[in-house]
């Protein structure tokens, strides 16, 4: 079978090896990362499965890979938890509720006593809601080194702390396939990719205790509370069109621990336990795409929808590699052909 050299341990670059691992390739995944840790994007997301919710703003195909996705994680994990979202709005927002459940599917309106059975702790805090039952959630710093035990055990092998230059990267590669999954640091190959800035909170409450991840309408941030264990919430994210992942900003930790606030006083009580902040890898159109130049192949523009695109995403591009012709028509427009020239 093939050799296969994958660059990048992100959710995409460890999609990617499990889709050709399964295939019985030899892969060999090389990464300036030590495994996935912060240094990744992976590690900063919320690991929200919620391809209903996320129709609001985004491209049918996201919902279409999202559903095939949320197959192999609820295979693959035993974090997955399929316990929905529940989306809710302060008296102020009410009317973007509506517009939410307008733009979106798969939902039921909720009111105050479906909102306290579905999450007691809520009582008497919001009056009406959206719950999209069939979503789900896990624990994404569970997940990927789950990812990577389960490639291991498949013979994957991992180069770390390997950061390969420009020059090397120009370099054909030994191997039959170079698949490059580098997130924003492919900028240099794919001059249309662009980071999105996200800023998040880790915060602790022994008080507050949710089920599932709750979205808080508001007119600024798409924010959302996602619990993890030990009472721990990952709170975020802002999305800023800034590369700048030095730091988070004080009006954006400001935003985000109001939302925390306004969704449960009890929340102002918690501790921070991190704030953090990467910039996500996105095309022009948001929506990740698969592009082949000679030998090298790129997966990247995962966007907001690392966790919930990548899988689906890397399963299409072996199926192209290996010349496996099973990719439905409809994805095909999002798959530039050989691109044997020039820069993309
Ligand atoms: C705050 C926040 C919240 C998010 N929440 C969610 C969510 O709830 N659900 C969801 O689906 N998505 C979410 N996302 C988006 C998701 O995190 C990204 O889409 C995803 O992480 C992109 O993954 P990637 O593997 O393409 O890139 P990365 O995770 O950045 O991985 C890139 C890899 O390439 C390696 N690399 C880079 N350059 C080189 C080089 N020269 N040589 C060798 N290796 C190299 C890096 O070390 C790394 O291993 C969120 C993002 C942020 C910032």
């Amino acid at each position: 079978m093939p050799s296969i050299e994958i660059i990048g341990s992100g959710i995409t670059g460890l999609s990617c090896a499990a889709f050709f691992a399964e295939r019985n390739c030899d892969v060999t995944v090389i990464s300036s990362s030590n495994g996935p840790d912060e240094s990744c994007c992976s590690w900063w997301a919320g690991g929200m499965l919620a391809p209903w919710c996320e129709m609001e703003s985004a491209e049918p195909l996201i919902g279409e890979l999202g559903l095939e996705t949320m197959k192999f994680w609820e295979k693959f994990t035993s974090s997955y938890q399929k316990k929905g979202t529940l989306v809710v709005a302060t008296p102020r927002d009410l009317p973007d509720l509506k517009r939410f459940g307008r733009r979106t599917e798969n939902w039921r309106q909720v009111k105050e006593d479906q909102i306290t059975a579905l999450e007691p702790d809520l009582a008497g805090r919001f009056t009406t809601g959206l719950y999209y039952p069939e979503e789900a959630h896990f624990d994404p710093r569970q997940v990927l080194p789950e990812l990577v035990s389960y490639l291991e055990s498949k013979g994957v092998k991992f180069q770390t702390n390997i950061s390969l230059s420009n020059q090397e990267l120009n370099v054909p590669s030994k191997a039959d396939h170079r698949i490059d999954c580098r997130g924003l640091a492919a900028q240099d190959h794919l001059n249309e990719l662009r980071g999105v800035k996200g800023e998040m909170l880790l915060i602790k409450s022994n008080e507050v205790k949710l089920s599932r991840p709750v979205r808080l309408l508001h007119p600024r941030i798409p924010l959302y509370i996602v619990p993890r264990d030990n009472g721990l919430f990952m709170v975020g994210a802002t999305m800023i069109e800034n590369e700048n992942r030095s730091g988070a900003t004080v009006r954006s930790v400001l935003e985000l621990l109001s939302a925390a606030y306004a969704l449960h006083p009890a929340l102002g009580e918690a501790e921070i336990i991190e704030i953090g902040v990467d910039a996500r890898p996105a095309f022009p159109d948001n929506l990740p795409r698969i592009l082949h130049k000679g030998k090298t192949t790129y997966l990247n523009g995962m966007y907001r929808h690392g966790y919930l695109a990548a899988p689906a995403m890397a399963k299409r591009l072996v199926e192209q590699v290996l010349g496996e012709n099973t990719a439905p028509d409809h994805f095909e427009q999002f798959c530039e052909p050989d691109l044997s020239t020039g820069n993309m």
